[in-house]
């Protein structure tokens, strides 16, 4: 017999630590995407194994992201749509809102501003109190760039600048530095050149201030507004500037990201009128695309080339760079779309699943049989409905309503009988006005729960009764032969500190009177007649 294995002991693992390290990834935008893969993957297994869930799932958060850099959008957005599942369904809304933002960036790649700015601004709406501040900083900052990319710049403005306020707050220099960054590009490509060197004045100023040299993303963004605004020294002094400080960082993602300096760079060279520079860097930028496999740069190139030919009046040369750009635009298109559609796909089937996982979660809350809503429902959502009510001093009446000698119609019938005569009941109960967060459920059996909101209960009373009337009055004989169908109804009325407790049992009560009193008809708690009601003020007139 083999000796059993000795349990693997497990390592210490240190929750804080672990949340604090994911929250500098959260807030630090450089990573080395092999050791921050490794790093996340640790954290998850020993997250894993002691039961810390969230630490779990935000780890995979992280995982999405080194995904994401690494370009495999597909891969990212699955794990996104499972995290963003995990924290829906847990309230965990600094979670979600995180998820929301990466989906916001996906979509952003992908082309689709309009998916990129309904998550960003989802994420927005996910976030509570409990949420980081760093967090709700960057959520800010994409809603800005997803309103400037959807033509709307006032709207973008406005996000960046309450990203920078946020940061201030917070002295956070990293995020100012991030979302004025993102502010002045988003005003160079809006074409004001004065307003983004005044954006950036401001950057430069946080920098200085906290010592922090700027970044080649930064000095990129410098060199174009500068290429704009027409001061072609500057411009070329910051794209040397950024090609220089790209080589001082230790990065292993973007693989682009020089070449993507270099095609600032050639643009500048070339509006300073340096055109044999110019056609130096562009050829470094060929060369280098080549060497990288890097086609979508590779056409930028020729782009530019052509842009070098027709300034120097060749337009020979011009011409042929502009087809060579064309055939290269045009393989990379169609590849592209195809990942592109492939992309797409994983974002349908993840659209899907997250309104399927709605669904389910809607259908939880409501009964099989009648489709009202349920007595989860009714648990879940009616102490909040009297305290919204109490706050509001609006009204608020419970009727609780049993089906009269319900046994007969299952006894003498059949239980599929009586089945049909809940529906049907229950599709009456769901005609009558319940105002605007009042509701019908059904409790159980042929028990049901009416909550009417914003009305006088005097006038909900009438309600009940010609429910109870149409009820009573209702075309059953195809259904139960001779057999009736009536209703009972009991009615309590809340008063602004009645709990659910109360009030379902002070309608029982009045349930149980009505019942004694013959059935078929409509009885009030004490709580629920008449010079009560002048205590309560209609939330809206219209309402009833
Ligand atoms: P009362 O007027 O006093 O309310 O008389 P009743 O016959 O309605 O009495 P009671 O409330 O005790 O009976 C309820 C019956 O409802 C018992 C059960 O057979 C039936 N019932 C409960 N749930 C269902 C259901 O889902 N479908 C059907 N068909 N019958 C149900
Ligand atoms: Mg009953
Ligand atoms: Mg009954």
């Amino acid at each position: 017999m083999n000796a059993v294995p000795e349990a693997e002991p497990v390592p210490p693992f240190d929750p804080a630590a672990a949340a604090r390290m994911l929250d500098q990834f959260e807030d630090d935008g450089d990573f080395d995407v092999a050791a921050t893969e490794r790093i996340a993957v640790e954290i998850e297994g020993a997250a894993e194994a002691h039961g810390e869930t969230e630490l779990v799932w935000r780890a995979r958060l992280l995982r999405a992201t080194m995904h994401e850099y690494r370009g495999d959008l597909a891969a990212s957005a699955r794990i996104l749509s499972d995290v963003l599942a995990w924290a829906d369904a847990h309230e965990r809304r600094p979670v979600a809102a995180s998820a929301h933002r990466m989906l916001a960036r996906l979509h952003r790649a992908m082309g689709d501003m309009g998916a990129s700015l309904d998550h960003s601004l989802q994420c927005v709406n996910a976030q509570d109190d409990t949420t980081p501040v760093s967090i709700r900083i960057a959520c800010m900052i994409k809603l800005g760039d997803a309103f400037a990319r959807t033509g709307s710049p006032d709207a973008a403005r406005e996000r960046y600048e309450e990203a920078d306020r946020l940061a201030i707050e917070t002295d956070n220099p990293y995020k100012r530095i991030m979302a004025l960054n993102n502010y002045a590009y988003a005003e160079y490509e809006e074409g004001n050149g004065e307003q983004a060197r005044a954006v950036l004045a401001r950057l430069r100023e946080v920098a200085q201030a906290h010592g922090m040299p700027l970044g080649f993303s930064v000095l990129d963004t410098v060199a174009r507004v500068e290429t704009l605004c027409g001061d072609h020294d500057a411009a070329e002094r910051a794209a040397l500037a950024a090609l220089d400080a790209l080589s001082g960082e230790d990065l292993t993602q973007d693989a682009d990201a020089e070449t993507d300096l270099l095609l600032t760079l050639a643009l500048v060279q070339r509006r300073k009128g340096d055109l044999a520079a110019a056609l130096r860097t562009v050829t470094q930028v060929q060369q280098e695309s080549e060497r990288l496999s890097l086609t979508y740069n590779a056409a930028q190139a020729l782009f530019e080339l052509s842009e070098i030919h027709a300034a120097a009046g060749d337009y020979k040369g011009a011409y042929l760079a502009l087809s060579d750009f064309n055939a290269a635009q045009e393989r990379l298109s169609s590849a592209e779309r195809e990942v592109q559609a492939r992309n797409r796909q994983v974002m349908f089937e993840v659209a899907e699943a997250r309104r399927q996982a709605e669904w389910f979660r809607e259908q939880a809350l409501r009964d099989a049989l009648t489709g009202l809503r349920n007595r989860r429902y009714v648990d879940e959502h009616l102490p909040a409905l009297l305290h919204r009510a109490a706050a509001e001093g609006s009204p608020v009446t419970i009727a609780l309503l049993d089906l009269d000698h319900f046994k007969r119609i299952n006894d003498t019938l059949s239980h599929e009988a009586g089945d049909q005569v809940l529906t049907a009941v229950a599709g009456l109960l769901d005609t009558v006005e319940t105002g605007p967060d009042g509701f019908a459920a059904r409790l159980g059996g042929e028990e049901f729960l009416l909550v009417v909101r914003g009305t006088d209960p005097c006038r909900a009373v009438t309600r009940l009764e010609e429910l109870r009337q149409s009820i009573a009055e209702h075309p059953w004989q195809p259904l139960t032969g001779e057999l009736p169908v009536t209703i009972s109804i009991g009615v309590s009325a809340a008063t602004p500190d009645s709990t659910q407790r109360e009030l379902l049992s002070e309608a029982d009560e009045a349930l149980y009177r009505a019942k004694r009193g013959g059935r078929n008809r409509v009885h009030l708690a004490p709580n629920a007649t008449a010079p009560k009601r002048r205590r309560w003020r209609d939330a809206s007139p219209l309402a009833s």
